[in-house]
């Protein structure tokens, strides 16, 4: 069952998931946009999620993926099937979301493994289903700087480096920028909080990453809402502005 009842964190926005994964909705005058399926096993909040808002099913009109990772994709085919919304991420991470191609990373894992963290991810993932979601069977792709048509009409920003084809979308009248795993509050496998990129182990390159970090803070969006971690709502240059300091986590 659900771990937690989803949390309004800006205006009409709201996030579900666990501590360790978020994903959220996006309610725009009763139509709503899903920005990431978090683990297959969130599923279950996935109803009473939308029936605590007022919502149901059938007010899903759209299901947008920064990114192809596992943590991301969770229950999208299921959500895609059961409401019939389509599912768009960028072309680049098509291969990741529907064939559930490995990505290659730039560092190993075991070097993280000293940290209790890790183990309580790597747990959380595997009693969630998250090591094998199921494939989205059908996607559009969507392009760097395009607005979608889609509830909250928010524009894409092309952020790769933890994949290769990582998008932020940004949502500018609910001022929230939703950051996938372009940067982090919480880093999912050393439990350090604070914004930050993610682990050198889940990036494809960290390099690119830091590059990527200048799309969100021309945001200026005032919350930057990630794929894990706590909202931050001190605005985007300095979630930026912490991230560059910390350098590759
Ligand atoms: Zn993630």
């Amino acid at each position: 069952m659900a771990e937690f009842a989803p949390t309004e964190v800006a205006h009409g926005v709201h996030r579900f998931g666990s501590r360790l994964v978020n994903c959220y909705m996006v309610d725009d005058g009763g139509r709503l946009t899903v920005v990431d399926c978090g683990l297959p096993g969130f599923w279950d909040q996935v109803e009473p999620g939308l029936s605590s808002l007022g919502r149901s099913l059938q007010d899903v009109a759209a299901i947008v993926l920064t990114h192809g990772d596992n943590d991301h994709v969770g229950f999208a085919e299921r959500l895609r099937e059961a409401s019939g919304a389509p599912v768009s991420i960028h072309q680049e991470d098509v291969p990741l979301a529907t064939t559930k191609e490995e990505k290659e990373t730039e560092a190993s894992l075991v070097p993280y493994l000293r940290h209790p963290a890790a183990w309580a991810l790597l747990a959380h993932f595997a009693t969630n289903g998250g090591m094998a979601p199921p494939p989205v069977a059908v996607v559009d792709t969507y392009e760097d700087g395009q607005t979608l048509e889609v509830p909250g009409a928010p524009r894409v920003l092309f952020t790769p480096g933890h994949t290769s084809g990582h998008c932020a979308i940004h949502f500018e009248r609910h001022g929230v920028v939703f950051a996938g795993d372009a940067l982090c509050t919480r880093n999912p496998l050393t439990g350090k909080v604070g914004s930050q990129l993610l682990p050198s182990a889940f990036n494809v390159s960290s390099e690119r990453a830091m590059a990527s970090l200048g799309a969100i803070e021309a945001t200026a969006a005032q919350t930057v809402l990630p794929g894990h971690g706590e909202p931050w709502t001190d605005g985007a240059a300095a979630a930026v502005e912490e991230a560059r300091s910390r350098g590759p986590t």
